[in-house]
């Protein structure tokens, strides 16, 4: 497999759950009337039911399809010695954004490489709102691109778009990895993604913790960011990287700033973040040196000045005057991307307050900012990257069409990890799944080369649906996807 500009994707691997009962929708049981005959390891087309030394098992019930199965292996078994109902466990994940459906679907994609074929919802949440309300209309020319090859469809995204000395950076597909930080997560995740990052030609992002020694292998294809914390920020890391990203503020709690809590600053990250072990950490808001379009470029100067190659990159969060920040930065120098940071994303570690009722919704900043930056003039020459709360290629495909170019991902990085939304993720032992904590114990629930297999998964599965979408629309490039808002419908005005 491999992109238009030949560069070659890696394969996937499939990548099974760490955990020995992984949950699933439904539960298969098996009574003692089984007579072992093998009829419902033949049917079951998922590989649910296995055969070994004469004894057969349900040895992955995770993977049933209940309802939706063509052949159910409970009306074949000649004994009635099988049921299949829905697992009580399933219905006590996720919430109305991260729902069930998508938790498992994700799993399965980090799995696969694949989007579920049946029995899981993977396209839509259930918040009532956002991108749950829109739909994408497919009146595209598809039969133009039936017979082309899924490579000759261009998901492909180039970044630097000023016509100036700096980097040419072209990332392989629409998405890459938002800032976590050492310190917000385990060093195993902030490498897994960086490794998927190199293998899948995109990016990854340190977040404001500063750059740990077992990133420096994926320097290309990492971003440092310089935070209000000014954590860990050194001209040392600011040569290494292709792109500095500031980040001004993070959508799900803007105008809070970030907190680290005392329990999460183990001598690690004290050490990297120059800080004291156990004490909690602030970064401020704002930036007490940013109050104007001309400090900004003060900030954009200095970075240049470290690195002329760098790209610049610029984190806000979506108020209401979005557009005059996006266009401000375009004329602040600042480089190329404007990323904005909707309120949907967010870890355990942001308030819910604030998640739930500061900023505004990323799908209306978008439009907003695409066309402002049209009218001055200036859209072709920023790169516009959506982020907070992107948890599917489907909402991918929304934003894009919606005005943005590309998108971050954070949440759905963790749950290709398996992550299970328990919103712990602030506390130093919260995280019983070791994805979001600096505990060198539960860090060790995890390793690298599993959890880089399982990111790639994630993105080639994301990668197939995007194709999948494009070719659907009769489109055979995701740049002609930018600002079609007519490809979309809002449920309410049907
Ligand atoms: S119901 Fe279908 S998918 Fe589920 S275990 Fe039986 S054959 Fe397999
Ligand atoms: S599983 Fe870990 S990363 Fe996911 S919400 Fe819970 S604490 Fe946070």
């Amino acid at each position: 497999m491999s992109s238009q500009n030949g560069f070659q994707f890696p394969e996937t691997v499939r990548t099974r759950s760490r955990f020995r009962n992984p949950i699933g929708k439904f539960r298969v049981n098996r009574t003692d009337d089984c007579i072992a005959c093998g009829k419902c390891v033949e049917i079951c087309p998922y590989g649910v039911h296995v055969e070994r030394r004469g004894q057969v098992f349900v040895e992955n019930n995770y993977l049933c399809v209940g309802t939706e199965c063509p052949e159910p292996c409970y009306k074949a078994c000649p004994v009635q010695a099988l049921s299949v109902r829905r697992n009580p466990v399933f219905d006590t994940l996720g919430d109305f954004r991260w729902t069930n459906e998508l938790l498992a679907s994700t799993w399965y994609m980090a799995e696969f490489g694949e989007s579920p074929s049946a029995g899981l919802e993977y396209k839509v949440g259930n918040s009532g709102g956002g991108f749950d309300k829109l739909r994408l209309i497919f009146n595209g020319n598809r039969s133009r691109l039936e017979d082309i090859p899924d490579d000759d469809i261009d998901v492909s995204l180039e970044l630097n778009r000023r016509d100036d000395n700096a980097y040419r950076i072209r990332i392989e597909v629409p998405v890459y990895g938002g800032g976590m930080s050492y310190g917000s997560v385990s060093v195993t995740t902030m490498v897994s993604r960086a490794r998927a990052a190199a293998a899948l030609g995109t990016l990854s992002c340190t977040g404001e913790g500063g750059y740990p020694d077992e990133l420096k292998p994926y320097d290309d294809h990492m971003i440092t960011q310089v935070a209000t914390g000014l954590f860990g920020v050194k001209e040392e890391t600011i040569q290494r990287v292709k792109i500095v990203e500031f980040k001004y503020a993070q959508g799900a709690k803007p105008g809070l700033g970030g907190h680290l809590l005392g329990d999460k600053v183990t001598p690690g990250v004290a050490r990297m973040r120059e800080a004291v072990v156990g004490y909690p950490l602030f970064s401020p808001f704002p930036f007490h040196s940013v109050y104007s379009v001309e400090d900004h470029k003060k900030h954009v100067d200095w970075i240049k000045a470290i690195n002329p190659k760098a790209l610049v990159s610029v984190k806000v969060s979506t108020p209401t005057d979005v557009d005059m920040v996006a266009v401000g930065s375009y004329y602040a120098g600042a480089h190329i991307i404007i990323h904005l940071d909707g309120s949907y994303g967010g870890t355990g570690a942001a308030p819910d307050i604030a998640k739930k009722n500061i900023a505004m919704p990323i799908e209306y900043a978008v439009p907003k900012v695409h066309r402002f930056l049209q009218e001055e003039g200036v859209r072709d020459k920023m790169t516009v990257i959506a982020s907070g709360g992107i948890r599917t290629p489907h909402d991918v495909a929304k934003i894009i069409a919606l005005g943005a170019d590309g998108v971050c991902t954070g949440t759905a990085d963790l749950v290709a990890l398996e992550c299970v939304r328990c919103q712990n993720c602030e506390s130093g032992r919260g995280c019983a799944r070791g994805i979001a904590t600096t505990d060198t114990e539960l860090s060790e629930l995890m390793n690298i080369e599993w959890g880089a297999q399982r990111i790639i998964n994630m993105y080639l599965a994301w990668r197939k649906e995007l194709i999948r979408i494009l070719r659907k629309l009769g489109m055979k490039s995701i740049k002609e996807l930018v600002g079609r808002t007519e490809c979309l419908v809002h449920l309410d005005y049907m």
